[in-house]
């Protein structure tokens, strides 16, 4: 058995001030930290995702131009790459990091296994080759790319858990809607207190 842990999108662009932030954002970010402090040995690898459009584009219709963002396919500009926003929180200690995943260059991506390493290694290669079979998931926002990449995760054979007190959606329906479809896809849910 070999453990991962994927942090999605704690950044702050999706915390507490940035422009599309989820409350309790921050507090994932300490609570991830505190986490990977805690228990230094419970993850292999560890893998953070960062949401990284492109700036001077739409990235392909993801941020809205002429009307106003709906939140659901098309949202204010966002996490462009380089700049303040588009970093991790910095509540979020990324010593433990082993591959940092960016994704949405000119393109809308949910999922982290849309993305890839800056040498180009994707996901799904990474897992593969290092023989990973189980991955926790924390991050945000619960009803988006955490509910992409657990979906994503579990469609590729992953046996996946949700630590639920290390994620954070944006809208209490919707969340509950993605937590229901990730059980129903196979996730199973704890709390960071049950990581050894
Ligand atoms: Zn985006």
């Amino acid at each position: 058995m070999t453990r991962a842990l994927f942090i999605i999108d704690v950044q702050n662009d999706f915390t507490e001030g940035g422009v599309l932030g989820v409350d309790g954002g921050a507090a994932v970010a300490a609570g991830v930290s505190a986490l990977l402090a805690e228990h230094p040995l419970a993850y292999e690898y560890v893998f953070a995702s960062r949401d990284w459009h492109d700036i001077g584009n739409d990235n392909g219709g993801h941020f809205a131009r002429d009307a106003a963002p709906d939140y659901v396919t098309t949202w204010p500009v966002h996490c462009v790459a380089g700049t303040t926003g588009a970093e991790y929180h910095k509540a979020l200690t990324t010593d433990a990091v082993t591959f940092h995943i960016r994704k949405g260059q000119g393109r809308p991506a949910y999922s982290l296994f849309e993305g890839a390493t800056e040498a180009g290694q994707t996901v799904t290669e990474l897992l593969s080759e290092h023989g990973v079979t189980e991955v926790d998931i924390v991050g945000l926002a619960t009803d988006h790319c955490v509910r992409a990449s657990v979906l994503d995760a579990l469609e590729h054979g992953q046996r996946v858990r949700v630590l639920t007190d290390l994620v954070a959606g944006v809208a209490a329906e919707s969340t509950l809607t993605a937590l229901a479809e990730m059980a129903h896809a196979g996730a199973v849910f704890a709390v960071s207190d049950a990581v050894e």
